[in-house]
Protein backbone atom coordinates (compact mmCIF):
# COMPACT_ATOMS: atom_id res chain seq x y z
CA UNK A 1 0.00 0.00 0.00
CA UNK A 2 0.97 3.94 -0.65
CA UNK A 3 2.16 5.40 2.25
CA UNK A 4 -0.11 8.52 2.44
CA UNK A 5 -0.71 11.10 5.00
CA UNK A 6 -3.68 10.36 6.82
CA UNK A 7 -6.39 13.38 5.49
CA UNK A 8 -7.44 15.68 8.17
CA UNK A 9 -10.88 15.07 8.97
CA UNK A 10 -13.66 18.10 8.33
CA UNK A 11 -13.54 19.80 11.81
CA UNK A 12 -16.75 18.97 13.81
CA UNK A 13 -18.18 22.45 14.87
CA UNK A 14 -19.94 20.90 17.48
CA UNK A 15 -18.04 18.82 19.08
CA UNK A 16 -16.07 19.31 22.73
CA UNK A 17 -13.13 20.47 22.43
CA UNK A 18 -10.18 18.86 24.63
CA UNK A 19 -6.91 20.59 24.63
CA UNK A 20 -3.73 19.61 26.91
CA UNK A 21 -2.80 21.92 29.22
CA UNK A 22 0.14 22.84 27.46
CA UNK A 23 -2.17 23.66 24.36
CA UNK A 24 -4.10 26.02 26.36
CA UNK A 25 -1.27 27.77 27.86
CA UNK A 26 -0.21 28.39 24.45
CA UNK A 27 -3.85 29.47 23.07
CA UNK A 28 -4.52 31.68 26.16
CA UNK A 29 -2.32 34.55 27.98
CA UNK A 30 -1.80 33.54 31.45
CA UNK A 31 -4.90 36.11 33.08
CA UNK A 32 -6.85 34.34 30.44
CA UNK A 33 -5.63 30.86 31.36
CA UNK A 34 -6.06 31.32 35.16
CA UNK A 35 -9.85 31.92 34.70
CA UNK A 36 -10.79 29.74 32.14
CA UNK A 37 -8.39 26.67 32.83
CA UNK A 38 -8.14 27.25 36.90
CA UNK A 39 -11.39 28.84 37.85
CA UNK A 40 -9.87 32.30 38.44
CA UNK A 41 -12.24 35.14 38.89
CA UNK A 42 -10.85 38.69 37.45
CA UNK A 43 -11.41 41.67 40.32
CA UNK A 44 -14.03 43.53 39.80
CA UNK A 45 -14.54 46.28 37.67
CA UNK A 46 -11.06 45.41 35.76
CA UNK A 47 -12.82 43.71 32.90
CA UNK A 48 -12.46 45.24 29.53
CA UNK A 49 -16.28 44.22 28.90
CA UNK A 50 -17.72 44.81 31.73
CA UNK A 51 -19.02 48.27 30.85
CA UNK A 52 -19.26 47.81 26.90
CA UNK A 53 -22.45 48.57 25.35
CA UNK A 54 -22.01 47.84 21.97
CA UNK A 55 -24.28 45.74 20.02
CA UNK A 56 -22.59 42.48 19.37
CA UNK A 57 -22.08 38.73 20.15
CA UNK A 58 -19.73 37.39 23.37
CA UNK A 59 -17.86 34.32 22.71
CA UNK A 60 -15.93 32.22 24.45
CA UNK A 61 -12.46 33.42 24.79
CA UNK A 62 -11.30 29.85 25.07
CA UNK A 63 -12.83 28.19 21.77
CA UNK A 64 -14.70 30.66 20.16
CA UNK A 65 -18.24 29.17 20.90
CA UNK A 66 -21.10 32.46 21.28
CA UNK A 67 -22.24 32.35 24.69
CA UNK A 68 -24.28 35.77 25.16
CA UNK A 69 -25.74 38.18 23.00
CA UNK A 70 -25.39 41.82 23.91
CA UNK A 71 -29.25 42.17 23.95
CA UNK A 72 -29.24 40.05 27.13
CA UNK A 73 -26.41 42.36 28.43
CA UNK A 74 -27.65 44.21 31.84
CA UNK A 75 -25.72 46.81 34.09
CA UNK A 76 -25.62 44.56 37.22
CA UNK A 77 -23.51 47.26 39.51
CA UNK A 78 -21.47 43.97 40.03
CA UNK A 79 -18.64 44.82 38.47
CA UNK A 80 -18.31 42.05 35.86
CA UNK A 81 -19.96 41.44 32.60
CA UNK A 82 -23.86 40.39 33.83
CA UNK A 83 -26.41 38.77 31.22
CA UNK A 84 -30.09 37.40 31.78
CA UNK A 85 -29.47 34.66 29.38
CA UNK A 86 -27.40 32.53 27.27
CA UNK A 87 -27.24 32.82 23.64
CA UNK A 88 -28.38 29.02 23.28
CA UNK A 89 -28.97 26.98 26.29
CA UNK A 90 -26.93 24.67 24.82
CA UNK A 91 -23.88 26.55 24.93
CA UNK A 92 -23.56 27.00 28.83
CA UNK A 93 -22.89 23.93 31.16
CA UNK A 94 -24.10 24.67 34.87
CA UNK A 95 -22.44 22.41 37.98
CA UNK A 96 -22.73 23.25 41.68
CA UNK A 97 -19.82 24.88 43.29
CA UNK A 98 -18.95 24.97 47.05
CA UNK A 99 -16.13 26.33 47.22
CA UNK A 100 -15.45 29.04 49.58
CA UNK A 101 -18.01 28.15 51.96
CA UNK A 102 -20.55 29.24 49.71
CA UNK A 103 -23.32 27.03 47.64
CA UNK A 104 -23.32 28.74 44.27
CA UNK A 105 -23.88 27.63 40.63
CA UNK A 106 -20.70 27.31 38.38
CA UNK A 107 -21.21 28.65 34.77
CA UNK A 108 -18.48 26.50 31.84
CA UNK A 109 -18.75 26.59 28.06
CA UNK A 110 -20.06 23.56 27.21
CA UNK A 111 -17.92 23.18 24.02
CA UNK A 112 -14.19 23.33 26.08
CA UNK A 113 -15.29 23.40 29.47
CA UNK A 114 -13.78 26.99 30.29
CA UNK A 115 -15.08 28.18 33.42
CA UNK A 116 -16.73 31.71 32.68
CA UNK A 117 -18.25 32.84 36.34
CA UNK A 118 -21.65 31.59 38.21
CA UNK A 119 -25.16 32.45 37.93
CA UNK A 120 -27.06 33.90 40.64
CA UNK A 121 -31.19 33.86 41.22
CA UNK A 122 -31.28 37.85 41.91
CA UNK A 123 -31.25 38.73 37.37
CA UNK A 124 -33.62 41.16 35.82
CA UNK A 125 -37.13 39.75 33.71
CA UNK A 126 -37.83 37.76 32.08
CA UNK A 127 -35.37 34.79 33.44
CA UNK A 128 -34.96 36.00 37.09
CA UNK A 129 -31.26 34.92 36.22
CA UNK A 130 -27.50 37.27 36.33
CA UNK A 131 -25.49 35.43 34.59
CA UNK A 132 -22.12 37.06 36.55
CA UNK A 133 -19.42 36.20 33.80
CA UNK A 134 -15.18 37.20 33.87
CA UNK A 135 -14.28 39.49 31.23
CA UNK A 136 -11.35 37.64 30.34
CA UNK A 137 -13.32 34.49 29.22
CA UNK A 138 -15.17 36.13 26.61
CA UNK A 139 -14.21 37.93 23.44
CA UNK A 140 -16.59 40.43 22.10
CA UNK A 141 -17.96 40.50 18.21
CA UNK A 142 -19.43 44.10 17.15
CA UNK A 143 -22.83 43.41 14.89
FE1 LIG B 1 -15.25 27.53 25.15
Amino acid sequence: MTDFPSQPETPDISAPLNLSEAEWRARLSPAQYEVLRNKGTERPWTGALNQNKETGDYHCAGCGAKLFDSDSKFDSGCGWPSFYIPADSTAIAEHEDVSFGMRRVEVTCAKCGGHLGHVFPDGPKPTGLRYCINSLSLSFERR
